[in-house]
C-alpha cells in the first residue's frame, strides 16, 4: 500500500486534518493507495509558498539556462524510473503498460523541449518615432494554479508543469484525485534534482474544495486547466472573480471523417485507435466516425469484426489491447450513456455491455461498442461519453460531412481519411477544430499547439504557443533623449 502525501514548500505533508481517501486499480478494485484530503487550509499554504517563492526570485530570478538545466535533470530521472512510473499508472489508471509506457517516454521529452525552448531567443523590437527606442519582453506570469484530469495523469501534469516551471512560475499543482500516484512520484523528483522551496508544490483533494480554492484565491495569477467542459466554465466564472488568466483544455466529440476513396484498411484501423486506445478515455477521441455512404456498410462490417476482437483485459497484462475505465463512477456514467443510446433508438452492432467474465468482474470494463443507425440530435452523438462507445454516422458528400462534423458544441480534434489531397486539405481547413489529421488519428507533438476551439476549450498547450500561455508580454518604451516633455506651458 502506497502512502501518499502532499508537497508543500519543500515539505512532505499529510492532510491538516489528517483525512484520507482511497486509491483504487481499476482493474481489480483494489486498494493500492491512501491520498492526503487536502483542505482549504493546505491549498492556502501552497498558494503562499508558491507566492514567497515568486516574490523571492528562487526560481524567476535564475538565468533560463540555469532553468533549463534542473528541466534536464528531471526528464533525465523520468527516465531513469521509467520501468516504475509505467507500472504505477498501469496500476492507478488502468491503461495498459505499453500505452503507460508511451506517456512516461513523452512526459521526460516534453521537459527536454521546454528546456530547450526557453533558452531560444524571445521577445521583439518595433520601430516607433525617434528618440524611442522599443521592445517586447516575455516575463513569467507569477503563481500559476495547475489542475489536471484522470486519463493521462502523468502526461497531462507535465504538459503544463514543464512550460510553468521554464518560463519562470511558481506553481501549486492539483492532480486528480482518482489518480494522484505518478504526480507524486513526479514531485518525488522535483525533490530529488533540488528544485528550490515552494517552487512546485502539490496539493490533493476534491475539486470543489482544492481546485476551488485554486482558483479563487487572488493570490494566484493564472488557472492552467484540463478536465470537463463543466467543470471548465465553473473554474472560469471563479477565476473572473479575481480577473486571472485561464487557459482550459475541454471535453471533445470529435468527427473522424472517412471517404470512399480512403485506404480502407488504413482508415478502419485507426478509426479503431482513434476511438478504443484509452479505452476511449481520451479528450481527442475520434467518437463520431463519419463515413461516405458507398462503403458505409462494408466500413461498419469491418469495423465491427475487428472491435469484436480487441483484448481488453487489465493493464498488466502484456496481452491486453483495451484497460479498464477509471473508476467505478464512470463505468456507471459510460453504461448510463449505453443505455440512453438504446432509449434515444440507436442500434448496437457490437458491445453494449460491462464485461464481467475471465476474471474481470472486480474491474472496471466495458466492450468496445459500435452505435449505428443514429441521428445528429441523439445524445450520444452530441454529449462526451468518454469510454469505449463510438457512433457511425453516415454522409452522402463533402458538404455534408463538414456539416455533421461541425454539428456539436465542441472542437477539439478531426480527422480525414481520404486518397485525394486537396480534397483532405479542403475538409480540414473547415474543420471548427484545434487538432487534426489527415489519413491518420491521435499522435501528438511536443512541438505543436495542442487544444480546442469552441466549447472545447481557451488557449492552447505544448509548442512555443504553450509557453506563452505561462508568460506575460510586456512593451519597454526607452527614450533616447532625456528631457522634459514640454506639454503644460509652466
Ligand atoms: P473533471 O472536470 O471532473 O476534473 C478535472 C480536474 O478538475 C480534477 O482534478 C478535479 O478534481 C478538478 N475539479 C473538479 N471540480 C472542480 C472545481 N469546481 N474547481 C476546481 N477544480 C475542480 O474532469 P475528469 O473527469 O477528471 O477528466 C475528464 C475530462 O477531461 C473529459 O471531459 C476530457 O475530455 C477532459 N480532458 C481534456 C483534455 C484536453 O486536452 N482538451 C485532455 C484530457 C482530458
Amino acid at each position: 500500500m502506497i502512502h501518499l502525501k502532499m508537497y508543500i514548500d519543500g515539505e512532505w505533508k499529510e492532510a491538516e486534518n489528517q483525512e484520507t481517501r482511497p486509491v483504487i486499480n481499476p482493474a481489480n478494485g483494489e486498494h493500492i493507495a491512501y491520498a492526503p484530503e487536502g483542505t482549504v487550509a493546505d491549498a492556502r499554504a501552497a498558494i503562499y509558498a508558491a507566492r514567497k517563492a515568486f516574490e523571492d526570485g528562487v526560481w524567476s530570478g535564475l538565468s533560463a539556462q540555469e532553468r533549463a538545466s534542473y528541466l534536464f535533470k528531471i526528464a533525465h530521472k523520468i527516465e531513469e524510473y521509467a520501468q516504475e512510473l509505467t507500472q504505477l499508472e498501469t496500476e492507478d489508471n488502468g491503461k495498459p503498460l505499453r500505452e503507460a509506457g508511451f506517456d512516461v517516454g513523452d512526459a521526460a521529452a516534453c521537459f527536454r523541449y521546454y528546456a530547450g525552448l526557453i533558452t531560444k531567443p524571445d521577445g521583439y523590437t518595433y520601430h516607433v518615432a525617434d528618440p524611442i527606442q522599443a521592445m517586447v519582453v516575455r516575463e513569467p506570469v507569477g503563481v500559476c494554479g495547475l489542475i489536471v484530469p484522470w486519463n493521462y495523469p502523468l502526461l497531462m501534469s507535465v504538459w503544463k508543469i514543464a512550460p510553468a516551471l521554464a518560463a519562470g512560475n511558481t506553481i501549486v499543482f492539483k492532480p486528480s484525485e482518482v489518480t494522484p500516484v505518478t504526480p507524486m512520484k513526479l514531485f518525488e523528483i522535483f525533490e530529488e534534482v533540488g528544485l528550490p522551496k515552494g517552487v512546485a508544490n502539490m496539493v490533493m483533494g476534491a475539486g470543489p474544495v482544492v481546485g476551488n480554492e485554486i482558483a479563487s484565491h487572488p493570490e494566484v495569477d493564472m488557472i492552467s486547466f484540463t478536465g470537463g467542459t463543466k467543470t471548465g466554465k465553473n473554474i472560469m466564472k471563479t477565476a473572473a472573480e479575481t480577473m486571472k488568466k485561464v487557459s482550459l483544455e475541454l471535453g471533445g466529440k470529435s468527427p473522424n471523417i472517412i471517404f470512399a476513396d480512403a485506404d480502407f484498411e488504413t482508415a478502419v484501423d485507426y478509426a479503431l485507435f482513434g476511438i478504443y486506445s484509452g479505452s476511449g478515455q481520451v479528450c481527442s477521441a475520434g467518437s463520431r466516425i463519419l463515413v461516405e455512404e458507398n462503403i458505409y456498410d462494408r466500413f461498419v462490417a469491418r469495423f465491427v469484426e475487428r472491435a469484436k476482437k480487441i483484448r481488453v483485459g487489465p493493464g498488466n497484462d502484456p496481452s491486453t489491447e483495451m484497460g479498464p475505465l477509471v473508476s467505478q463512477q464512470h463505468l456507471e456514467k459510460v453504461l448510463g450513456y449505453i443505455e440512453i443510446g438504446k432509449q434515444e433508438g440507436a442500434a448496437i452492432a457490437c458491445g453494449g455491455n460491462r464485461i464481467l467474465n475471465n476474471g474481470l468482474d472486480k474491474g472496471y470494463f466495458v466492450e468496445p461498442t459500435v452505435f449505428v443507425d443514429v441521428k445528429q440530435e441523439m445524445r450520444i452523438v452530441q454529449e462526451e461519453i468518454f469510454g469505449p462507445v463510438v457512433v457511425i454516422q453516415k454522409f452522402q458528400d463533402e458538404e455534408e460531412a463538414v456539416k455533421l462534423a461541425n454539428g456539436t458544441v465542441y472542437g477539439l480534434a478531426g480527422g480525414v481519411f481520404t486518397n485525394d489531397g486537396a480534397k483532405g486539405l479542403r475538409v480540414i481547413k473547415k474543420l471548427r477544430a484545434g487538432i487534426t489529421w489527415v489519413n491518420s488519428y491521435h499522435p501528438t507533438y511536443n512541438e505543436a499547439p495542442w487544444g480546442g476551439y469552441k466549447q472545447s476549450g481557451i488557449g492552447r498547450s505544448l509548442g512555443t504557443v504553450g509557453l506563452e500561455e505561462f508568460q506575460e508580454v510586456k512593451q519597454i518604451n526607452i527614450n533616447l533623449q532625456v528631457e522634459p516633455v514640454g506639454w503644460f506651458s509652466n
